[in-house]
């Protein structure tokens, strides 16, 4: 039997689907929080009183039959040639049957069509007449009281939204014009499991967006790469190409087959001067800006899908958990932390206010696309503190730019830009790999724990987890930090 995620893992590459197939399930841990029971509130918003609940396993053939007697299915499971599918809500409507789609996110795009029209497809060829449809969704801007309102806290909508967040184009008409037969496919996914071995080359499909989880598995080989392989050459449609032709390193990439943008031209010249490249200039302009004292920050938070707090809106975030390091004029370096559970969002705010000086700079790492963010949704909640968090905000700079920006490359980061690659090479300095917690997701997971009190784990060894762990995050931006500074002394001597 399969299912739509199969299917779409064959979509995107076969060896991706053979390899899945043969792989232990791993217990799924999502980024996202959701604790309530979503399709009981779905089914409030939807006013359904009595219905069929169809559950995991069910025979196709049970869901047929409640057909018949109800006029709501929820959660019916429907085959055809093996491809199994489940329909959140299917509501009777004279003689067809509506369908409600549930999306648990705030606006539903047109980007996960193989979803939409197989399941629309197995509904079709088990000759089920079928009216409108339309997707249950969350109202962005709804923000939560005292209580949860599933009527608020829900939209339904008939169209798709475009990236600019309007409704473009309705759910109905896109689903009959993409719908496919799936017939030949699902014959090709039973042959693909038949074979011993998929052959495979690299392409953009294995790092495009994220990379493929089997990347190391299809290609063994890329550890013992140089760090300075064509390979790592960032955002590059035809390095894979490139590769093919013959051309191994950066510095002998073909001036045709490169984008120009400011990260290659940096990975590109790091390569031809050694290792390492490094615009003075505008690393110096960068630097220039910087005030003392610098109190360098790092958040962890979690994201729930529904709010779970008053002041609260959907996909809102919690941030848990901050690590500061103050690094003072004279050298000092001071360390200050917070780390709370259930809603310790004013403590939190409380704290930091209290606990970074009133002068000098904040620096964090993807400050940009993290910390500001996370001090205008705290100034949003606690208009009390909003003074407070915007100035913190004003005087953040991002750590992670002059890497972005092209302006530092070194060879040793292999294309990757996180802090813990950075830190990977700076010498004498103890890394990520001495903690028990590795990634930021890691810490989540590791939080939920915590904030759940389950009776099975150990809150204060948690604690010490989380707190080495992000401690490292603002330590690690000291180290990162000193090293721009000293790139920049080697050139003044
Ligand atoms: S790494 Fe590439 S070839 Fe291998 S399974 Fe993933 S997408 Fe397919």
């Amino acid at each position: 039997m399969y299912h739509i995620s199969d299917v779409k893992k064959y979509l995107r590459c076969p060896k991706l689907f053979w390899l899945s197939e043969r792989e232990e399930a791993l217990p799924f841990n999502s980024y996202v929080r959701l604790d309530e029971a979503v399709t009981t509130l779905a089914c409030e918003k939807l006013e359904i009183k009595e219905h069929f609940l169809g559950t995991r396993g069910d025979d196709p053939q049970k869901t047929l039959d409640a057909m018949k007697e109800m006029d709501w299915i929820v959660k019916g499971r429907f085959e055809y040639k093996q491809l199994r599918v489940k329909i959140p809500f299917l509501h009777r409507n004279g003689d067809v049957w509506d369908v409600y789609f549930l999306f648990c996110g705030n606006r539903p795009k047109d980007d996960d069509m193989n979803f939409y029209c197989a399941s629309t497809w197995v509904l079709k060829m088990n000759k089920i007449p079928l009216g409108e449809f339309r997707v249950l969704h969350f109202d962005e801007n709804y923000v939560r009281g005292d209580k949860l309102s599933a009527q608020e806290l829900f939209k339904i909508t008939s169209m798709f939204y475009n990236d600019k967040g309007n409704p473009s184009k309705e759910i109905k008409e896109t689903i009959q014009k993409r719908m496919r037969n799936l017939e030949e496919t699902l014959n090709n996914m039973d042959e693909v499991l038949k074979l011993d071995n998929v052959e495979c080359t690299r392409q953009n499909k294995c790092t495009k967006k994220n990379k493929c989880r089997f990347y190391e598995t299809c290609f063994p080989d890329e550890a013992q790469i140089p760090n300075d392989s064509i390979l790592t050459l960032v955002s590059s449609q035809y390095k894979y190409e490139m590769f093919e032709d013959g051309v191994d390193s950066l510095k002998d990439a073909i001036p045709e087959k490169i984008e120009g943008s400011r990260q290659q031209y940096a990975q590109i010249m790091a390569s031809k001067m050694g290792g390492l490249y490094v615009d003075e200039i505008s690393l110096r302009t960068w630097m220039k800006k910087i005030k003392m004292p610098i109190t360098f920050l790092d958040f962890e938070w979690e994201t729930y899908a529904i709010p779970p707090y008053k002041g609260m809106k959907p996909y809102d975030v919690l941030p848990f958990e901050y690590s500061i390091h103050i690094l003072h004029e004279d050298g000092e370096i001071e360390h200050k932390e917070y780390l709370g559970t259930k809603d310790c969002r004013l403590k939190l705010v409380e704290n930091l206010i209290s606990d970074i000086p009133s002068t000098g700079t904040l620096i964090a790492f993807n400050a940009e696309g993290a910390e500001k963010i996370r001090l205008k949704e705290m100034a949003a909640q606690f208009p009390q503190y909003a003074k407070n968090l915007m100035d913190l905000y004003t005087r953040m700079m991002d750590l992670s730019f002059p890497f972005a920006l092209g302006t530092v490359y070194d060879v040793r980061m292999r294309g990757y830009y996180s802090l813990k690659v950075i830190m990977s090479f700076m010498e004498n300095q103890t890394g990520y790999h001495d903690l028990d917690i590795h990634q930021g997701m890691d810490a989540v997971f590791q939080w939920r724990l915590l904030d759940k009190e389950i009776d099975e784990v150990d809150p204060d060894e948690i604690r010490e987890h989380l707190s080495a762990y992000c401690s490292m995050d603002t330590y690690a931006m000291v180290v990162v930090f000193n090293w721009l500074k000293s790139l920049l002394k080697k050139s003044d001597n």
